[in-house]
């Protein structure tokens, strides 16, 4: 391919100028980083299965009339996406007490929550991506109340499509992250779904045996990340269940 532009390098995509105006080419990397990148590893496939699991969710969400930046995937590692202006908060909804909700509140892992919870944090790496109120929201102008509103009904509209997929293919849905992005119509401004959404953003256990299928596999040494993930694209039939070669990742389509 012809040398593209690059845009960003984050921990774990690299974003490239897109072919057209107002489109970016989003390319998955196999590194895997956890505690704001105190732990780094580099796990083959895994970004092939992210590209992969993160079409397939954002496809899922399009159709159903929840709006993401995804256009199309181009290759293994690489997906087109329309170019939008992120906000900078990571939206986290919760349906089971996990990780750091567990520990600032003392709430054992696991606990149902009694409605979905969402919380929002400030995007910034240097800061840890501090949980943040609506009050700061508003006081400092990352999102307006109207896209408060929107942001909420969209992560929640997320959340049952999510937790509705993963159910149907025996997998619970403990919580995820997603990012927002705005796109202008001319004047006229929408929230839409960016980043990815993949088991790298989300806990995801199995319903009969609790087995973890997600990050948390790398974040505290539970085995084989690949396996995990690709355990979640079998069942969701995004690749097929027999026998890979060498553990590589081997894709329908
Ligand atoms: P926690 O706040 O419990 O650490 O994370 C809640 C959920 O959001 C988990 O599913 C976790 O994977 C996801 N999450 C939180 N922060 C980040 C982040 O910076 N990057 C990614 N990929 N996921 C995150």
């Amino acid at each position: 391919m012809a040398r593209r532009k690059k845009i960003y390098e984050g921990k774990a995509k690299i974003l490239y100028e897109g072919p057209e105006p107002g489109t970016i080419v989003q390319y998955f990397k196999d590194d895997a980083t956890a505690f704001n990148a105190q732990k780094k590893d580099v796990i083959e496939g895994k970004g092939v299965l992210n590209n992969r699991l993160s079409e397939f969710f954002m496809t899922g969400l399009n159709n159903i009339g929840v709006p993401t930046h995804f256009l199309k995937r181009l290759n293994m590692r690489e997906q087109l996406v329309r170019a939008c202006e992120i906000v900078p908060l990571e939206i986290i909804v919760r349906n089971f007490a996990a990780g750091s909700l567990a520990t600032r509140l003392g709430i054992e892992e696991g606990t149902p929550l009694p409605r979905p919870i969402v919380e929002y944090c400030y995007k910034d790496d240097k800061l840890g991506d501090p949980l943040v109120t609506e009050e700061h929201i508003a006081a400092f102008g990352w999102a307006s109340q109207q896209d408060m509103d929107d942001i909420l009904s969209l992560s929640l509209r997320v959340n049952d499509f999510l937790s509705g997929l993963m159910y149907g293919v025996g997998i619970k849905l403990v919580d995820f992250k997603i990012e927002i992005g705005r796109v202008y119509d001319g004047d006229f401004q929408r929230l839409i779904i960016a980043d990815e959404i993949s088991p790298d953003s989300m806990r995801l256990w199995d319903i009969e045996t609790g087995q973890k299928l997600d990050k948390d596999v790398f974040r505290r040494d539970l085995g084989s990340l690949t396996d995990a993930y690709t355990e979640v694209a079998q069942r969701l039939g995004v690749m097929p269940k027999q026998a890979t070669h060498l553990g590589k990742p081997k894709l329908i389509n």
